[in-house]
């Protein structure tokens, strides 16, 4: 008997699977856009409650030792690009190329692999990618980033920690256990900058809820089930 299954369909994205287990609720931490001076309180709140999450990360000099400290964790890094600068990625897929490139190299330089995630600025459903690129160049970035070998990711569940500069942490919280209601596969949108102090105090709260119903904490790979918007 078969007790996997290999299409979960959840809301109105679809997941591809390889095995989820039957009765198993899993979650996907997910942070963008770091390291920040808040990465480390992350990295101390995951460590103290032994779990992981995955980081789509952008350059940022300065910060090699968190980087570093992310892997060592046994966190994994996604390319989120370098910039993260809409206006220039999506102007082209050969800039945008370049961006993800430029991110790989920093990387390479400082020790880390080549990540086999990427998470598209803004998300692969993404509007803004259409005002610089135009309305194809979404569809040409993602049969561009399978070509080349990366799993893309998007999310399920959205903190809501980018509606505002500083949202409040219990805005943040609300939006998380709202948005994981009947749901057995979730990947959760956190943000990892400067301003995101709060997105770092909901935390702890945040992994108590989930890990009461029974949620198991996992972090991506490019096996995966993954969530695509398109
Ligand atoms: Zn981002």
């Amino acid at each position: 008997m078969n007790n996997s299954i290999d299409i979960l369909v959840v809301s109105t994205k679809t997941i591809t699977n390889n095995l989820i287990k039957p009765g198993e609720k899993e979650v996907y931490l997910t942070f963008d856009d770091g390291p920040s001076q808040n990465t480390s309180k992350v990295l101390k709140i995951l460590k103290d409650i032994d779990i992981n999450a995955t980081f789509f990360v952008n350059g940022h000099p300065g910060y090699e030792d968190v980087y570093k400290q992310i892997i060592s964790q046994g966190n994994v890094i996604g390319n989120h690009t370098y910039s993260h600068d809409y206006k220039t990625e999506y102007s082209s897929i050969l800039s945008y190329n370049q961006d993800v490139d430029k991110l790989n190299s920093y990387l390479e330089g400082i020790g880390i692999p080549k990540p086999t995630l990427m998470r598209f600025p803004g998300g692969s459903n993404n509007t803004i990618s259409n005002n610089y690129g135009g309305k194809d160049i979404m569809n040409q970035l993602i049969k561009e980033a399978i070509r080349k070998g990366y799993q893309y990711i998007d999310w399920n569940v959205c903190s809501g920690d980018s509606d505002k500069t500083t949202e409040s942490k219990d805005v943040i919280i609300d939006n998380v256990m709202r948005g994981v209601k009947g749901m057995k596969f979730i990947v959760i949108l956190l943000h990892d900058s400067k301003p995101k102090t709060t997105t770092a105090e909901a935390l702890p709260i945040i992994i108590k809820n989930l890990k009461e119903q029974g949620y198991v904490f996992k972090t991506l790979s490019i096996n995966s089930p993954v969530i695509h918007f398109k």
